[in-house]
């Protein structure tokens, strides 16, 4: 699929139909995304460079811009000199920004085409904040979706993690986003009856939709994440809001390559008899349609700060067992049976397993591997997985008593736990299997 090793990887949806001028504005994101490529490489060939993190540190002291997701590092005499991204890479922007202006000129619809502008706008002054808000405003989603510009997914070490240049460019999937909006309005009256507790941030607004996604690129086609929940910033998430992203064909590769070979290899000839592919797709999609949802019901102030380097790990897996609480919400409701909350589960497993035995020790992988980690150890503690000839059990009934167990651990740890509370549990639940 991508074979040079590029960070791009081009899907082919079946596409709507469309009018001339939509043809021409889907054509020039498509051309505008892959122009993120040759940065990313760029940030792939920065992230080798090694500055002392203590350095780091003491310098930011006198140049607060060194922290800043949104400058490049380097090295000139000896000292730490940070460069904002959109004047580092200001020559490979320009043209980008170009491609965003003349669809922004061409389509039809009007709220989009402001987005656009302001986008494009943003990656050459860095006015990134302002183009958050403009994509957060659009009322109705409209049929075609971008993201493009430097993201901060928090998947870097905090001290100085730095925002990761992507791009994506998908056709909104109606049916899905309209079941989408509706796992939120259930799961987000559950959230506020029975779950909020003190000191969350709320978000401006919650937005949801699921896309077919046309092209990943940069740190998107790294990663092939089947879904984001975008900003992380609290602050911005406060102010304006946030935006909930599903991708329908990301999803459904990492379901062929990781969960049905790990479900083949992990259970029993009965086991699997029960469970059909289409019920593993589907679940996963489920799975991760919670998982980015209860992100929007995770917000605390100063998480990142107390828990540190551990923060991504804990909060990851927060969001993946409130996910699966909250789908008890959903059986509750008879929005989904019995069967589908339980291949949510089984794919979740073998999504674990499969991180638990990848061993890949890249950012953020690795903090997925570690929550997956303590997740299989916690079910394994509680009797609630089983063991046995390289086989594994599962007593549904017992998973979703721990479910509610290790939820409330996680988020006291994210509500008001230290880098040590993080430490210790993180301790306790890598012990038997790891
Ligand atoms: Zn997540």
């Amino acid at each position: 699929m991508n074979k040079n090793n590029l960070p791009l990887i081009e899907f082919n949806p079946k596409l709507p139909k469309l009018s001339n001028s939509e043809k021409a504005v889907l054509e020039l994101l498509v051309e505008a995304g892959r122009l993120i490529v040759p940065i990313y490489l760029e940030q792939e060939k920065q992230a080798k460079i090694e500055i002392d993190k203590k350095e780091i540190e003491e310098e930011s002291q006198k140049d607060p811009a060194i922290l800043s997701p949104y400058t490049a590092l380097e090295k000139v005499n000896g000292e730490i000199v940070a460069t904002p991204y959109h004047k580092k890479y200001a020559g490979l922007l320009k043209p980008i920004a170009e491609k965003l202006t003349k669809a922004s000129e061409i389509t039809d619809n009007k709220e989009f085409g402001k987005a656009l502008k302001i986008q494009s706008k943003a990656l050459l002054d860095g006015s990134y904040e302002e183009a958050t808000a403009a994509f957060l405003k659009i009322e109705s989603p409209y049929i075609f979706d971008i993201a493009i510009g430097p993201v901060d997914h928090f998947d870097d070490e905090l001290f100085f993690g730095k925002a990761s240049y992507q791009a994506w460019v998908g056709i909104l999937d109606m049916d899905g986003t309209e079941r989408l909006n509706n796992y939120k309005s259930v799961t987000l009256s559950a959230r506020r009856h029975a779950l909020m507790s003190k000191g969350m941030v709320e978000a401006a607004i919650i937005r949801a939709k699921v896309l077919d996604v046309v092209l990943f690129s940069g740190f998107m086609a790294r990663t092939r994440f089947a879904g984001v929940n975008l900003p992380t910033d609290t602050n911005t998430i406060e102010k304006y809001g946030a935006q909930v992203t599903l991708f329908n064909q990301p999803n459904d590769l990492r379901v062929k390559e990781q969960i049905v070979p790990t479900f083949n290899k992990i259970f029993s000839r009965g086991f699997k008899e029960g469970f059909s592919q289409e019920d593993l797709r589907r679940g996963y999609l489920r799975s991760i349609a919670l998982h980015e949802l209860a992100h929007s019901y995770l917000y605390y102030k100063n998480t990142a700060k107390n828990l540190k380097d551990l923060f991504p790990s804990i909060n990851e897996l927060a969001a993946t067992v409130l996910g699966l609480r909250l789908a008890g919400t959903l059986l509750l409701k008879d929005r989904i049976n019995e069967k589908q909350l339980q291949s949510m589960i089984v794919a979740f497993i073998c999504r674990s397993f499969s991180l638990i035995e990848g061993r890949r020790n890249t950012l953020p992988l690795v903090n997925y591997r570690l929550g997956g980690l303590i997740y299989i150890n916690f079910m394994l503690q509680n009797g609630a997985l089983k063991q046995l000839d390289n086989l594994v059990y599962i007593n549904f009934t017992k998973v979703f008593v721990s479910l509610h167990e290790l939820s409330s651990m996680l988020e006291n740890l994210l509500a008001h736990g230290t880098r040590m509370d993080a430490e210790l549990f993180i301790k306790k639940y890598t012990t038997l299997y790891s």
